[in-house]
């Protein structure tokens, strides 16, 4: 395991992935996902240049936090669901939100958070009743209706691809995902300029670039999977 190389090898794919659609590299921001990671490998992503940490979980978080991480200019994501209850615990110490949704916590973020969190909505594309987020059916209202909460700022829509070889059916899902960011930003809401897509994890980043993704979420591909 050698994160510098992989990290170099998945610039070199998200360049090509790119080309193939005329988008600029630029564009893509990868996180590196440590959920299944020491902190030496989380440290190692961050020496080789990854400025971006994802963990799922609010322990996982708070540990890599307080680790010699800490003394690393990083901007963290949360990746994982979030319990009402939990969001105290995390929302003053991450840059952004990427599984927002529900109202029960859009209402505990207002609460609890100092400053305004960018968050993306997390969609349910494929319906598979085992992942989280909203329907693309409740998407629109579901939006319109943070407006009332002044901490949430909707900076994008985040979605899992079903795990599958079947890379038509992944790139649908993508496809699908730009569509309702489209149909979102026809609206101009203030708090929901809705610029970003966070969609592609190891097995689908380059897919998922081609079809609009701008925060790609790795983890095995990039940092591995310890244990
Ligand atoms: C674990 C996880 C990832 C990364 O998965 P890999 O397949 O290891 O790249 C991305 N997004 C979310 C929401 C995750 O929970």
């Amino acid at each position: 395991m050698n994160v510098s190389e992989n990290f170099k090898k998945i610039r070199t794919n998200i360049t090509l992935a790119c080309e193939k659609v005329g988008r600029d590299p630029s564009e893509v921001t990868v996180i590196a996902v440590t959920k299944y990671v020491s902190v030496e490998r989380a440290f190692a992503a961050v020496e080789s240049g990854v400025k971006h940490l994802g963990e799922n979980r609010p322990e996982g978080l708070l540990a890599k936090q307080k680790s010699k991480l800490s003394s690393q200019d990083i901007c963290w994501h949360f990746i994982g669901t979030l319990q009402s209850r939990k969001v105290k615990d995390v929302v003053n110490h991450i840059d952004m939100l990427h599984s927002l949704d529900r109202l029960s916590v859009a209402k505990e973020i207002e609460k609890r958070s100092e400053s305004v969190i960018n968050c993306f909505v997390q969609v349910n594309v494929s319906g598979e009743e085992s992942k989280h987020g909203i329907t693309e059916a409740d998407l629109d209202s579901f939006i319109e209706q943070l407006s009332q909460y002044k901490k949430i700022r909707v900076i994008g829509l985040m979605t899992m691809a079903p795990h599958t070889e079947n890379k038509t059916l992944i790139r649908t899902v993508f496809k699908r995902l730009k569509n309702c960011q489209l149909r979102i930003q026809e609206k101009a809401y203030p708090h929901a300029p809705c610029n970003e897509l966070s969609m592609g994890m190891s097995n689908d980043y380059e897919i998922a670039i081609e079809e609009g993704a701008t925060f790609v979420r790795i983890g095995t591909a990039l940092v591995g999977h310890e244990e």
